[in-house]
């Protein structure tokens, strides 16, 4: 195998910044077409306003997360299905957004694929970090049914297993990953990659009962934990402080990666399981705790999970590991001290963004009509253009077409 190739995802963080990845671009809107799915496609931008307003964090001190490139993309993808992803309807099926068939692949490009390009790209910064540093979260991420080469389940890029990739391929003496996966589903993209690779060890609870039953995947699951439906947290919570404690005994990693779906909360649509808000809380502690006693470095993301109120229990989480010093960064609370810190990149876009108008014409430009930022005219006129021809019609026949699909 050849030398890895360049990649923007590596570079210097900062001391100050803690190792919190996020990126405004995470959070999909367009038209208000993300309404039609039962989703809230904004929560992680919420999770970062709730931690602000707790004032756990600042923006310049957030690692501000990068969009993964094709070549990154590559290291784990097969040019084949990145190429499918040009096809507007192989993304309304991964993404289970049927309205998505009829929109130009540019559109959806833009407005669904880039922030989820952007959040694997936050995954893979974040598997840095948490070795850099001892833990890392990105706010977003966790897309665990998507494998090299099939997508499915709103997962369209195998973040985990590029992260560990990049891991394994870059960072000498990182040879041995653990992934927990606690998300209600059972993570069959990234197991289905690690089939037959001795480094990587991979736990998963999740209710039998629901998607995806990848039997095949099952069989690269080396501490299986199936759950009945209706779960309680009790029963839950004792299963995940047996198993996880077997796990880290049995496998002494050098790299955790925390898959902390959500989905588990009673009342989720999609998970079937019971599980209260404190329950979720104080899981991700279990988790932490095991990690940081034998000084194992952990990366968390987010995974599923898309309730109204499941941004702040995913703050309130956070809240109680800080409060708990499961994870700290005395420099960056010193650096929130002194505004004379080094911003920890995007910020200097951010401030231009706001001076110039004209930057929005920027590759990396997150205004658009529907943001409080200016932009250039042509665009404007552009997504009136489309807002103006395609909202209509598109309301009416897949608001029709959705009902009859649930
Ligand atoms: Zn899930």
């Amino acid at each position: 195998m050849g030398r890895p190739h360049r990649t923007e995802l590596y570079h210097d963080v900062p001391s100050a910044c803690w190792p919190i990845v996020y990126s405004p671009d995470y959070n999909i809107t367009f038209m208000g077409l993300e309404k039609l799915h039962p989703f809230d496609a904004g929560k992680w931008g919420k999770v970062i306003n709730f931690l602000k307003e707790e004032k756990l964090i600042a923006d310049d001190l957030i690692v501000q997360a990068r969009e993964a490139t094709e070549e990154d993309l590559l290291v784990v993808h097969t040019r084949r299905y990145l190429n499918k992803l040009k096809w507007s309807f192989v993304v309304a099926t991964i993404t289970e957004v049927p309205p998505l068939f009829f929109l130009p692949n540019f559109f959806v490009q833009r407005k669904v694929l880039k922030p989820l390009r952007t959040q694997t790209g936050g995954t893979i910064m974040a598997g840095k970090l948490a070795i850099d540093r001892g833990w890392a979260i990105n706010v977003g991420g966790g897309f665990h049914h998507c494998s090299s080469d099939k997508g499915g389940g709103f997962c369209a890029y195998a973040d985990i297993t590029l992260a560990v990739k990049f891991l394994f391929e870059r960072v000498e003496g990182v040879s041995k990953a653990t992934i927990i996966d606690l998300d209600a589903h059972q993570g069959n993209g990234h197991e289905r990659d690690f089939m037959d690779d001795q480094r990587v060890y991979i736990m998963d609870v999740y209710n039998r009962y629901i998607y995806p039953g990848d039997g095949f995947a099952k069989r690269a699951i080396k501490r299986k934990v199936e759950l009945d439906g209706g779960t309680e947290d009790t029963e839950y919570l004792q299963k995940v402080q047996t198993h996880v404690e077997g796990t880290l005994n049995e496998s002494r990693p050098d790299i955790i990666i925390y898959n902390a779906g959500t989905d588990i909360l009673d009342g989720d649509p999609l998970g079937g399981l019971a599980i209260s808000p404190q329950g979720i809380v104080k899981r991700d502690e279990i988790v932490f705790m095991a990690a940081r006693s034998r000084r194992i470095p952990i990366l968390m993301v987010t995974s599923g999970g898309y309730q109204k109120r499941t941004a702040r229990i995913i703050a309130d989480s956070i809240l109680n590991l800080h409060n708990l010093r499961l994870i700290d960064n005395e420099l960056a609370t010193r650096g929130a001290e002194n505004p004379k810190v080094p911003a920890c990149s995007g910020s200097l876009h951010a401030v231009m963004r706001v001076l110039c108008p004209l930057s929005a014409c920027s590759r990396n430009s997150r205004a658009s009509l529907w943001t409080d930022l200016p932009m250039p005219l042509c665009r404007q006129t552009n997504n009136y253009i489309y807002y103006m021809l395609l909202l209509p019609p598109l309301q009416k026949g897949c608001g029709q077409m959705w009902h009859s699909w649930r």
